[in-house]
């Protein structure tokens, strides 16, 4: 027997009746485009048949000896029929010899078994094929994929299941493995898993939030989907569920909510003063004596300028959450720019000492005024408000680059907190007392970033933290504009 795939047209040899293997060999050899009985019936969709190998050579004389054949040969071809679609075809040899219809019937309906078999094993690979496939997938989800039987036993669990409980052996998702039941907290009592909803009631739940203790005693965000397998009458024979942990999500959801709390409180404090003294001034002002209302204006117009910097921290905040590029390719000045933020930092924090140690020419570097007075006043804002009394702001000419410290005499930053005191909504447990919002020093790190600098920090062997700011001299500066002057007499 043989087969012909249409498709490919190559010649896939599956048994044989009555041909030689020499034969058969040529056969599957001959190139696609070589006519054949079993390609043609698998074609054609017609029966051939030759009763002696004159009748054979008369239709195929284009073949090879070894196909065509010396020996006097009787020949049948079938096509293959499975469904609606001719899969192949089969060819009978026997020695040459006359066919009547009783027989050809019987070769015919050997050919249909033949055909019936063959697209039996065809389907069986493509669905055990479609069940690896499935299998890998659901595999390497990464969302946690669990099928339950009627009872709750787990009958499938992929990795990444495994993963959200952590190798815990959970094998029953609706009772005693998987205990103690969910937690609702609020609530304050168990609350059923969706997948035993599911299972019980039917119901299709979508994306629902709770938390489950684990035995461990740690406690796990997790979102469920569950939906019920039911069979072909309708009855409840399991559940699938999807199961994915959010713990972090829900970490972080918190901490934005925590911190929207204290931003609110931190954008009310100015806004307060600003609203009382001016209003303060519109009704009484007029009875005033002139050095309370200059001394409410200049408190009006300081906590303006400390409601202005913190909308500046937030407006950076808000592009560099966006991917915004802040790069900027500008000239400012230290020189310039840092003795005014040391008065305005030294007003707002009378009893602080504040110094500037700075030599006499300072090049100008690359990037912003505005950027630079940011981080400037960041830097000395936290520098004055964890600090005791002494905020030293040092520069340093070196080699191509400016450095400035800005040094204080606080409690410093523990050495494991270095990196992430300037991620966002940051702060240190032992000086979160002091307002603040954890904006700040995520904003320094991208400004300076955005003017071609490098910030560090660590801790001075003195007591206190030591900030290290490091910003480019700008090049293209015009030479006469080398070193801005600034008369200090
Ligand atoms: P904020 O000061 O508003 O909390 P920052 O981003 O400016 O936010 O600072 C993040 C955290 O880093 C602060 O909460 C504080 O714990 C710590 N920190 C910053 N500067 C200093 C400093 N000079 N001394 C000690 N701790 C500091």
């Amino acid at each position: 027997m043989a087969r012909v795939l249409p498709d490919s047209e190559q010649l896939d040899i599956i048994g044989s009746f009555g041909f030689d293997d020499r034969e058969l060999q040529a056969m599957a050899a001959s190139p696609a485009a070589v006519r054949l009985p079993i390609r043609d019936v698998a074609r054609s969709g017609e029966a051939l048949v030759f009763e002696n190998v004159e009748a054979f050579r008369q239709r195929y004389q284009h073949l090879t000896s070894a196909v065509a054949q010396t020996r006097d040969r009787a020949r049948v071809s079938f096509p293959l029929r499975a469904r609606d679609s001719i899969i192949g075809g089969i060819t009978l040899g026997f020695p040459a010899r006359t066919f009547d219809e009783d027989e050809l019937g019987f070769f015919l309906s050997i050919a249909n078994a033949a055909a019936l078999a063959l697209e039996r094993i065809r389907l069986g690979t493509a669905e055990s094929e479609a069940r690896g496939m499935l299998d890998t997938v659901v595999a390497q989800m990464p969302v946690g994929v669990t099928v339950a039987g009627r009872d709750g036993r787990i009958l499938y669990r992929n990795v990444a299941f495994d993963q959200v409980f952590d190798g815990l052996a959970v094998e029953n998702l609706t009772e005693g493995s998987w205990a103690p039941l969910p937690r609702d907290k609020r609530r304050k009592r168990s609350v059923e898993l969706p997948v035993s909803r599911s299972l019980s009631t039917g119901e299709v739940v979508v994306n629902e939030e709770m938390e489950v203790a684990r035995p461990d005693g740690k406690t796990l965000a997790i979102m469920q989907s569950s939906a019920p397998v039911r069979d072909q009458s309708g009855a409840i024979i399991g559940a699938v569920a999807v199961t994915v942990d959010i713990t972090q999500r829900k970490e972080t959801e918190q901490l934005q909510d925590a911190f929207l709390s204290v931003l609110s409180h931190e954008l009310r404090t100015p806004v307060t003063t600003i609203s009382a003294g001016s209003q303060f001034l519109a009704t009484r002002g007029k009875q005033l004596d002139p050095s309370v209302m200059v001394e409410v204006a200049q408190d009006v117009a300081a906590e303006s300028d400390r409601l202005c910097r913190m909308i500046d921290d937030l407006l950076v905040l808000a592009r560099a959450e966006r991917g915004m590029d802040l790069t900027v390719n500008g000239v400012t000045s230290l020189q310039v720019r840092l003795p005014a933020v040391v008065a305005g930092v030294a007003a707002e924090w009378p009893d602080r000492h504040l110094v500037c140690d700075m030599p006499a020419e300072v090049p100008p570097v690359t990037g912003d005024d505005g950027y630079l007075d940011q981080v400037l006043w960041n830097l000395l804002g936290n520098a004055a408000k964890y600090g005791r009394r002494e905020v030293t702001a040092r520069v340093e000419v070196r080699d191509g680059h400016i450095e400035l410290q800005v040094l204080d005499d606080g409690p410093g930053i523990p050495a494991g907190e270095r990196d992430r005191i300037f991620e966002l909504f940051t702060r240190v447990e032992a000086t979160s007392q002091k307002p603040g919002t954890g904006i700040g020093l995520f904003v320094v790190r991208r400004l300076v970033a955005a003017m071609g600098g490098t910030i560090s920090v660590a801790n001075r062997p003195e007591g206190g933290a030591a900030f290290t700011v490091t910003l480019q001299v700008h090049s293209d500066a015009p030479e006469d504009a080398g070193a801005v002057v600034v008369d200090r007499a």
